[in-house]
Parts: C-alpha cells; structure tokens; sequence
C-alpha cells in the first residue's frame, strides 16, 4: 500500500473543503473520502487508488443518524438515514424493518456481520465496481483511463446485460435497487451548499456521462444523507380519483440471487413494490439490480403493471416487458432468464400476501 495522509475533520462543512486538491502538493492524487473503508481499503491495497489523503468522515458527529422529518401532515413521516449509518443498524431497525422491509432485506443480504457492521450507508451506494478487469491493477480498462471495456469481448459471466457500453460494469450496491424502488432521495453537500437529488437520477449509464464514474457526484460534493419519502412513496402515481379515495396497501419484496449463499454480491437482484387497492395493482416499482451499470428501473414493466389484477400473470407479462432490451454478452445471457424467474417470484410472495 502507498503512503498517505489521513484527515480527521469534525464537521461536514471542514470534510467537503478538504476535498479541494489544492490543499495538496502539485501533481498529488485528490483525497477520497473514507467511511466503513470495506472497499475503499481494498482499491488502496489493490493499488487502484493512490489518493494523497484521506478524509475520514467517521469524527463527524450527526451523519450516523436514522430520524423522523416532519413532512406537512403527511403519514407516515418521511424518513432520514445519515450517510454513516451502518448495513447492520439499518437491517435491524424496528422502523424501517416495520415500514421498509425492502430495504431491510437488501441490507442484511450484503457481504457478511462483519462487513455490514463496519460498510455505510454512502460507502455502499458509492463503491465501485466488481468487475475483474477493474479489480485488476494491470488491466489499464476503459474505467480506469484505457481504452478498451476488456469484458465486452473476454469474461464476462458478470457483467450487464441491460444498459452496457461502451463499459459493460454491473453496479454492485444491493441497496441502491432496493432505495431507487422506495423513491428515496439522496442529500449532497458541497462548499456551495446542499442539493437534493432523486436517488434515480444519482447514478449515471456510462454513455451518458463521464465513463471513469457511476454517478453525479461533484468534485467536492459527498452524500450526506438520504430521505425516504412521506406516506410511503408512490403517490404522485396515484391519484385519489383512481382509488375512489382509498389509499389501499403497499407490498414490497427484495430478492437476491448469488453464486454462493453465504456471502457475495448479486447476480441479479429484484426490487419491487405494488400498491394494490381491491386486488388490482394501482401502481409499481421494479427495479433490477446485478444486470446494469446502474440499478434499472423497468418502467415499461412498471406501466404494465398498474392497473392489471393482483396476480402471478401479471408478473410473467412484466418480466418479458422487462428483459425486452437485454443485450447479453456472451457468456451472461444466463442473466435473462435468471431475472425473469426472479421477477415472477417477487411476483407470487407479493400476491401470495395476507391481509
Ligand atoms: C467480501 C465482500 C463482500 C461484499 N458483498 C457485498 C454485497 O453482497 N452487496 C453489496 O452491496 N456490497 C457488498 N460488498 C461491498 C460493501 O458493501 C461495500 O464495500 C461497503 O458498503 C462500502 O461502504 P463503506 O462505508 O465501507 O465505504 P468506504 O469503503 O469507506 O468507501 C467506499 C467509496 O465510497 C466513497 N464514500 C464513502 N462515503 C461517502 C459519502 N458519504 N459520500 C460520498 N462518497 C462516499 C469513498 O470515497 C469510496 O470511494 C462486499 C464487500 C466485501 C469486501
């Protein structure tokens, strides 16, 4: 591992100015902002990333808090989670075990105890990726500078078959589908100020953005914190008129599927949450995980499902509509069938629900 210095501020305001490269030498590598480190520790001694500093984010007091935000009279309250909230609170939280399993579920399918006791909430949706041409400091790929994605024409079992190109990388966050599926929004803060942004439009497709990254952080930007949104989400996809007033009840199911069962990262993952009013699905959420460069909402499948009847034909008819435009790889078009006998599964738990 190379040298570097490490920083201790105490406050976010002192974090994000130590982000500035200014403070550094000339020629010197930007500092990284370091959480849990259960990837970042791994870049460093992999050698993929040489920073001359790094700023540890653990000294800051309030980033490790879940609260309740007033929300207009809305019920329930909207929901924050701090940016240093460990996996491991989050899976045990009473509240959101209560109001989110979803994300429960995906929390405590990462890694292993250990690792969700030290990896953080904005560690985890700003990792990098798994691919092992990235993995490999030798391997000059697109995503490091090169010019070449080394996958698209070598191995490539895991990497995307939906949004790929001209990087083929799968994003590796479990909880990234499962809070784009709660219509979370994260909180970015800089120099200037904060922002808010929908946890959607956080990460980018490597053709539309800068291909080294995964997402619109700016260079002195870090999350701050992510909100989940009053009365559960999903209103504004439904209007009072089109459930004769009733709000109805919202199932969500997180399912995961893995190489190996003790630990390791997606293969593909399906986020999904229905509203359902009278047995018949008012509105959806699915988002796939494991099969994408960023977690992909499948808003086809989406508008199929709303309105159609509480049942597992539904599914089957949105997971085709959903793995329409996969491009698999060579070596990954097992991925296709994979995610659609997910998506029916997810299917069946939410229908086979009591009430
Ligand atoms: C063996 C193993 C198995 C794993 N399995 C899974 C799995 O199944 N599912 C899964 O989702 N993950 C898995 N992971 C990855 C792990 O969950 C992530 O490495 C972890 O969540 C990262 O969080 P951290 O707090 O440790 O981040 P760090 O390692 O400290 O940081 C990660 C990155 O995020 C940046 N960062 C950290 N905090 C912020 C912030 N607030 N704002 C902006 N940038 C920030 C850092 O600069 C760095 O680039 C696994 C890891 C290992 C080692």
């Amino acid at each position: 591992m190379r040298p570097f210095e490490m920083w201790e501020p105490s406050e976010v305001a002192q974090a994000v100015a130590l982000l500035d490269s200014a403070h550094l030498a000339p020629g010197s590598r930007a500092p990284r902002l370091l959480a849990g480190g259960q990837d970042l520790l791994g870049e460093l001694k992999d050698d993929l990333a040489r920073p001359a500093a790094l700023i540890n984010l653990k000294g800051i007091a309030g980033l490790d808090e879940i609260e309740e935000v007033a929300s207009g009279g809305q019920s329930p309250h909207a929901l924050r989670i701090g940016s240093l909230v460990t996996l491991a609170r989050i899976a045990d939280n009473a509240t959101l075990q209560e109001r989110y399993p979803l994300l429960c579920a995906a929390a405590v399918s990462v890694g292993s105890p250990q690792i969700r006791s030290q990896a953080t909430l904005g560690g985890n949706l700003c990792q990098r990726p798994r691919c092992i041409y990235y993995r490999n400091a030798a391997a000059l790929c697109l995503k490091k500078g090169g010019r070449e994605c080394f996958a698209e024409g070598g191995v490539n079992r895991h990497n995307a078959i939906l949004g790929g190109g001209p990087s083929w990388i799968v994003h590796p966050s479990d909880l990234a589908p499962a809070l784009v599926a709660l219509d979370a929004s994260v909180e970015l803060t800089s120099p200037t100020g904060t922002r808010e942004l929908s946890l959607a439009d956080f990460f980018t497709l490597p053709a539309d953005g800068d291909v080294l990254r995964e997402n619109r952080l700016g260079p002195q930007e870090m999350i701050t914190s992510l909100t989940l949104p009053a009365g559960g989400g999903m209103t504004g996809a439904m209007t009072e008129k089109a459930t004769g007033g009733r709000s109805g009840d919202v199932r969500q199911v997180y399912m995961k599927f893995r190489e190996r069962e003790s630990f390791d990262f997606a293969l593909v993952s399906v986020s999904m949450r229905v509203r359902v009013v009278d047995d018949r699905i008012r509105a959806a959420r699915l988002v796939l995980g494991g099969v994408a460069p960023i977690p992909w909402r499948c808003l086809g499948a989406e508008r199929l499902l709303a309105d159609k009847p509480l049942e597992p034909q539904s599914f089957a008819a949105a997971a085709q509509v959903a793995l329409a435009a996969a491009e698999p790889l060579e070596q990954n078009a097992y991925k296709v069938p994979l995610a659609t006998t997910l998506i029916m599964r997810a299917g069946a738990a939410l229908t086979a629900e009591t009430r």
